[in-house]
C-alpha cells in the first residue's frame, strides 16, 4: 500500500461521520485536525527528517481520499502542505529547524498571496513590506485565505519596493475575518488584515526580492496534489450516481437500466480513468521521475492536471445530481455538496484561464 494511503486510511472513518456538519456549519473540527497530524497527513511534504514523504504522489492520493471524503478537510490539508513544501523546497536550515518542526506537529500553517485587488497578476499585489533596522513592517490586506481562520503561521506574498517577497510570520496581531463560501466549506477561507506587523529579516523565503519564485515554484507542483482533490470528488460522485441509479425504480425499471444513464456512467468513469493517470504520471515527473522521458516541466503538467480536474469534477458532479434527480438538489444530499465544491478548483491555486494561459506557453513552443 502507498505511504500516502496508509496515513489517510485511519482517518477517513472519523471524517465521514463530521463531513456535513463541518460544510453545513462552515467550521474546520478540532479533533479532526489533530488526526490529520497524528497520522501524518500534515506532513507529507515535509523532509524525510521531519517525517514527511517529500512526494507530490503520495499527497496526491491522500488528498484524493480525503476530498472523497470531504473537500473542506481535503483543501485544508493540500494548502497546509504547501506551506510545508515551500519551506522544503526555499527554506533556509534554520528556517527548517525552527517552523518544520511545528508545522508537522501541531501548527497549521497558509499560504497567503490574493489580495481584495486581485489574485492572478501576482506581480502586481500590493501590500507592502518596509525595512527598519534589522526587522519588516507589513501593512495591507489579503483575502481568499484557505486556513486563515485557524492558521498559526502564514506564508505572506508583499511588495518590498520593485520586487515581492515572502515572509513567514506567526498569527499574533493578524486580524482575520471568516468567509462564507459555496463550497470546501470548513476549510477557514477568510480575509486577513496586517496592520505594522513586524517580521525579522530571518524570517524572508528564499532571499528578499524572490517572493514571486516562491510563490509560483511552490505553487507549480502543488497543483497536481490539488488536483488530485478534483479526483477524489468525480470518484465519489461517481459511486454514489452508480449506487442509486441500481436502487432507483423508475417506469418499473432501475434508473441503471436506462441506455441513457448506462452512457452518461461509461463517460465519466473514462474520464476519470484517464485522470487518474494524467495525475499519477505527472505526480512522478514533479517528484523527479520521468518514466516515459516525456520532457513537459512541472508547471505546465500541473496546470493540464489542474484544468482537466476542475473540468472531471464538475462533469461528475453534474451527472450525479442528474441521476439523482430532484433528490440531488436538496440542501445535505452527498451529491449537492460535491456540487458546490467542484466549482471552487476552477478559481482556488489559480483560475482555469490562468492555467490556459500557462498550457498556451508551452503549446505554443511546440511548433
Ligand atoms: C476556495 C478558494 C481557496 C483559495 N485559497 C487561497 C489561499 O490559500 N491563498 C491565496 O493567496 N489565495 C487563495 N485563493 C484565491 C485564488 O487564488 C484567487 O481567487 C484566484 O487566483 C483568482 O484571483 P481573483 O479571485 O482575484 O480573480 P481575478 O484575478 O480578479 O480574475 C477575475 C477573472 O478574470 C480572469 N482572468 C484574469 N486574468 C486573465 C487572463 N490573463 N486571461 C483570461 N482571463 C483572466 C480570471 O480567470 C477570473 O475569471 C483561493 C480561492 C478560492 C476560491
Amino acid at each position: 500500500m502507498s505511504e500516502g494511503r496508509k496515513r489517510v486510511s485511519g482517518v477517513l472513518k472519523h471524517i465521514q461521520k463530521k463531513a456535513a456538519a463541518i460544510d453545513s456549519n462552515n467550521r474546520m473540527d478540532d479533533e479532526i485536525l489533530k488526526l490529520l497530524f497524528e497520522n501524518g497527513l500534515m506532513s507529507l511534504l515535509a523532509p524525510r527528517d521531519f517525517g514527511g514523504t517529500e512526494s507530490y504522489y503520495e499527497a496526491s492520493i491522500a488528498a484524493e481520499e480525503l476530498a472523497k471524503v470531504s473537500a473542506g478537510v481535503a483543501h485544508s490539508a493540500v494548502v497546509h502542505n504547501m506551506v510545508v513544501d515551500a519551506l522544503r523546497l526555499f527554506g533556509t536550515e534554520e528556517q527548517k529547524t525552527k517552523w518544520l518542526k511545528e508545522l508537522t506537529e501541531k501548527k497549521v500553517g497558509t499560504l497567503a498571496i490574493t489580495e481584495p485587488s486581485g489574485g492572478s497578476d501576482v506581480s502586481s499585489l500590493k501590500m507592502e513590506a518596509v525595512k527598519e533596522g534589522e526587522r519588516y513592517i507589513l501593512n495591507g490586506r489579503k483575502t481568499l485565505i484557505t486556513n486563515a481562520d485557524f492558521a498559526d503561521v502564514f506564508i505572506v506574498i508583499a511588495r518590498t519596493g520593485e520586487k515581492l517577497t515572502a515572509f513567514i510570520t506567526e498569527r499574533d496581531g493578524v486580524t482575520v475575518t471568516k468567509l462564507n463560501s459555496l463550497g470546501m466549506r470548513g476549510s477557514g477561507l477568510s480575509s486577513v488584515g496586517f496592520k505594522n506587523i513586524e517580521v525579522g529579516e530571518e524570517n524572508i523565503l528564499g532571499g528578499e526580492g524572490k517572493g514571486l519564485k516562491v510563490a509560483l515554484g511552490t505553487l507549480a507542483p502543488n497543483r497536481i496534489p490539488f488536483s488530485a482533490m478534483g479526483l477524489g470528488i468525480a470518484r465519489r460522485c461517481l459511486e454514489l450516481a452508480v449506487k442509486y441509479a441500481k436502487e432507483r425504480n423508475v417506469f418499473g425499471r432501475k434508473v441503471a437500466d436506462f441506455q441513457g444513464i448506462q452512457w452518461m456512467l461509461s463517460s465519466l468513469a473514462s474520464e476519470i480513468e484517464a485522470l487518474d493517470k494524467m495525475i499519477k504520471f505527472s505526480a512522478m515527473v514533479a517528484d523527479g521521475k520521468d518514466l516515459f522521458e516525456d520532457g513537459k516541466d512541472v508547471t505546465t503538467l500541473g496546470a493540464m492536471c489542474k484544468l482537466k480536474a476542475s473540468e472531471i469534477a464538475k462533469m461528475a458532479a453534474d451527472t450525479a445530481v442528474e441521476i439523482y434527480g430532484g433528490h440531488g438538489i436538496i440542501s445535505g444530499s452527498p451529491v449537492e455538496r460535491a456540487y458546490r465544491d467542484a466549482k471552487l478548483l476552477d478559481i482556488a491555486e489559480g483560475t482555469s484561464e490562468i492555467m490556459k494561459v500557462l498550457v498556451s506557453r508551452w503549446v505554443l513552443e511546440q511548433v
